[in-house]
């Protein structure tokens, strides 16, 4: 006989797994108790013979609950002292030290409890809140630690006897299921029109099926916001939705019932199925498939398709009502603001773009967009990284310290670091006015609740634009509590989010490419094409894409040809640039000749804001190809020269990357090739034209990294910047580094983009300070 203690740490809490451990003690006859440690871990004690111990340690290793992640498993063993009769789940006990504990994200429904709601002799039965200790809302449901229902949406449910005897009873898979409810004692969905009005009827998600059938848009709140859910396969509703949104041309998200109807549309990769079927259930960026029965103008111009399963039973519901392949079922906001969650702020931000409203009575604590991502050689580039990944933290080198750093602009969101763990918020949205700045503070002030962070940060991190409405926020508080503020570059920020996620240690200097549309320079311009050599408290630049004019300032990002244009007068004069841009001019300028006049004058002046931006480079092919004239969302253009590109071959141009030293520092040349470009676009695919426009760019870069490497002995390269959305580029660049024996290091855990950024920050942040 022996006593064995048990530390285990890592996705432990918040996920049946207390239950777990009870029914295998009991089932290999153990006795003893566990605990929550409150940081993130449990304590395990048994007692029983020594066969029995070591049965119940593999299959605590090898039989886990499926949400739950060990990562740490130490035992210790010692003499039998018989003091336990029985084994038990020891609640009085937890400790409140909950600091930096690591709380679950939003869990999809799981396999178990879809079983219930297809048993027609089940109590759960077609019941649309069906959960159970394993699956379900978490972050969204919850206001505070410990995750206890008083704490959670489920505290106006109180359980009926019949949830109540499950919840208590350690055998049932509901035991401690703090969001254990039933159709006697749950919330209910009702169904309501344009005025307000609710339709009575016995079946809401038949009606909702018909009136989604016949072509209206309903709003359906579920987990983290509210959706407009509307047909696919139908031009016209596609086409209505779009006006009534004001979105013409940005990508609808799809969900589908399940991965065979996703099949009929898309060409899912192997480990693109395998997240889509997830627990995370993020809507995952796919292949169409060609002559496919879906609108074209769900993803007009684009090779991809976003789609995502069920992961609540109201959607699990709806689809089995509707019999459909797939629903658009995109964010219910007004644009630019913040989703809907609650029923009110859903009728009134939805009012004319949404015919009915399908609803329900349980609150939405947190806000939380669906996660957004596509696969690059086996990594996740998240667009958003949101539901069901967070409050997860990323494990990061530094260990000590409280930051906090606020992002920046678009598609934000802020970051916390504490004791080695950063933890990013959730989708934030464009912090550009006061509602999302206010959800922005929001957000954070949920966060430290959750992490019971009750001190202020030791330090504070925002960008260096002086700007943002982020910068403005981190100078205020940053005053207000005389806490220091750190400034980071854009970019350094960047690379430095990509090192940490990778724990490389803080005084290792790597090179980063850092690749996106624009970020404030040390020099004023605006970056965006880096080379950099980084650790995590300073950068040197060692290189960029060659300066360019941006006539116009912020014009350039809506109207590419504006950046060709600009491009050409570094390579030629301005008659042949007349001429040779003639016949882009009627659709790539609102104001035509005279504008073009006007941008080659400002070109040619000096004070001309001037930039390195990788993001104009893209969207200047995208203008020379005709494939994008005036852009509608954020990186549109690229991602249209991207889906362009698909077969096309690069070395048909075959021109090698045009690379100038000066003052110190390399130059990848773009205003030649783009000339040349320009001049062959007639003669020459599309195809091999966006290949090479994409190869040019990844190719150049990676010399000046190489170079980078060379002259300072560093064998590490870290990627980042929104361009590594992009798969061409993105797998261009790892196929020419490791070919030369380097490491690369490219986004897994943090975004690429902006929405990344603030993992940056707040290490560059503590890194200054501590
Ligand atoms: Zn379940
Ligand atoms: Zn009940």
């Amino acid at each position: 006989m022996l006593e064995a203690e048990l530390q285990i740490t890592g996705r432990v809490q918040g996920i049946g797994f207390r239950p777990f451990i009870f029914r295998k003690a009991v089932k290999d006859g153990l006795t003893g108790y566990i605990i929550n440690l409150g940081d993130a871990g449990v304590e395990v004690v048994v007692e029983g013979r020594r066969g029995s111990i070591e049965a119940f340690i593999r299959d605590v290793r090898g039989d886990a609950p499926p949400v739950s992640e060990i990562e740490g498993l130490h035992i210790v063993y010692r003499p039998y002292r018989s003091r336990f009769e029985e084994f038990r789940i020891d609640r009085s006990r937890d400790r409140g030290r909950v600091a930096s504990g690591i709380f679950p994200p939003d869990i999809g429904i799981c396999d178990d409890c879809i079983r219930d709601m297809e048993d027609p002799n089940s109590r759960w039965f077609e019941y649309p809140f069906t959960a159970c200790a394993w699956c379900g809302p978490r972050f969204t449901a919850s206001r505070s630690l410990p995750y206890d229902r008083e704490r959670t949406h489920m505290d106006a449910f109180p359980m009926c006897r019949y949830c109540e005897a499950e919840y208590r009873d350690p055998m049932d898979r509901r035991f401690d299921a703090q969001g254990i409810t039933c159709p006697l004692c749950g919330p209910r969905m009702a169904l309501y029109d344009a005025s307000g009005s609710e339709i009575r009827v016995e079946d809401v998600f038949e009606a909702a099926a018909e009136l989604l059938r016949l072509g209206h848009v309903v709003a359906i709140k579920g987990i983290g916001g509210v959706h407009l859910a509307a047909l696919a396969t139908d031009d016209g509703v596609v086409r209505e939705l779009r006006r009534r949104k004001n979105r013409p041309y940005q990508p609808f998200a799809l969900m589908s019932p399940n991965l065979e109807a996703v099949r009929s549309f898309a060409l899912p990769e192997a480990d693109e199925e395998a997240i889509l079927t997830s627990w995370h259930k993020p809507i995952v960026l796919l292949k169409k498939r060609h002559n496919a029965i879906l609108s074209d103008l769900i993803a007009p111009g684009l090779d991809r398709v976003g789609v995502m399963l069920p992961y609540t039973g109201i959607q699990l519901m709806l689809f089995k009502r509707l019999s459909a392949p797939a629903l658009i079922m995109t964010s219910g906001n007004r644009p630019g603001l913040p989703m809907a969650i609650t029923n009110e702020a859903a009728r009134r931000d939805l009012q004319g773009i949404a015919d009915y409203f399908l609803l329900h009575n349980r609150e939405i604590v947190n806000r939380c967009d669906d996660s957004v991502l596509r696969m690059i050689r086996g990594h996740r580039a998240f667009i958003r990284r949101s539901r069901g990944y967070v409050p997860e933290p990323i494990k990061v080198p530094l260990k000590t310290g409280l930051s906090l750093a606020v992002g920046a602009e678009l598609r934000n969101a802020a970051a916390l670091t504490l004791n080695g763990k950063c933890f990013l918020t959730q989708y934030l949205g464009d912090i550009t006015n006061l509602e999302a700045l206010d959800f922005e503070k929001d957000a954070f002030a949920e966060l430290k609740n959750l992490l019971n962070i009750t001190r202020n940060p030791d330090v504070i991190g925002c960008d260096l634009h002086p700007g943002y409405m982020t910068s403005h926020l981190a100078a205020e508080i940053s005053q207000e509590a005389d806490i220091p503020l750190v400034r980071s570059q854009h970019h350094h920020a960047h690379i430095v989010a990509i090192a940490a996620e990778n724990e490389i240690p803080p005084d290792e200097p790597i090179i980063g490419i850092a690749l996106d549309g624009a970020g404030y320079g040390v020099d004023g311009a605006i970056w965006g094409g880096e080379v950099i050599k980084s650790t995590y408290s300073n950068f040197e630049r060692f290189g960029h894409i060659e300066y360019l004019p941006m006539p116009g300032g912020d014009l350039c990002t809506y109207y590419p040809l504006r950046m060709l244009v600009s491009a050409l007068t570094k390579a030629v004069g301005d008659d042949e640039i007349r001429d040779i841009t003639k016949n882009h001019i009627k659709n790539g300028l609102p104001h035509g000749d005279k504008e073009r006049e006007l941008i080659l004058k400002q070109s040619r002046d000096e004070r001309t804001l001037r930039t390195s931006s990788s993001g104009r480079f893209l969207d200047s092919i995208a203008a020379l190809t005709g494939l994008c004239y005036h852009r509608h969302y954020e990186g549109e253009p690229a991602m249209r020269v991207e889906a362009a590109a698909t077969n096309g071959d690069p070395l048909r141009i075959g021109i090698p990357p045009e690379i100038e030293l000066d003052n110190g520092i390399y130059l990848l040349k773009t205003s030649d090739i783009l000339y040349k470009l320009v001049k062959m676009a007639n003669s020459v695919n599309i195809s091999d034209i966006t290949a090479f426009g994409q190869q040019y760019l990844a190719s150049g870069m990676a010399e000046i990294a190489l170079k980078a490497c060379v002259e300072n002995g560093i064998g590490t390269v870290a990627l980042s910047g929104g361009v590594f959305l992009n798969g061409y580029i993105t797998t261009e660049l790892i196929d020419i580094l490791s070919r030369q024996g380097l490491r690369v290091l490219y986004p897994d855990l943090v975004p690429p983009g902006d929405g990344g950024s603030a993992v940056g920050q707040s290490l560059i942040a503590l890194a200054h300070v501590m």
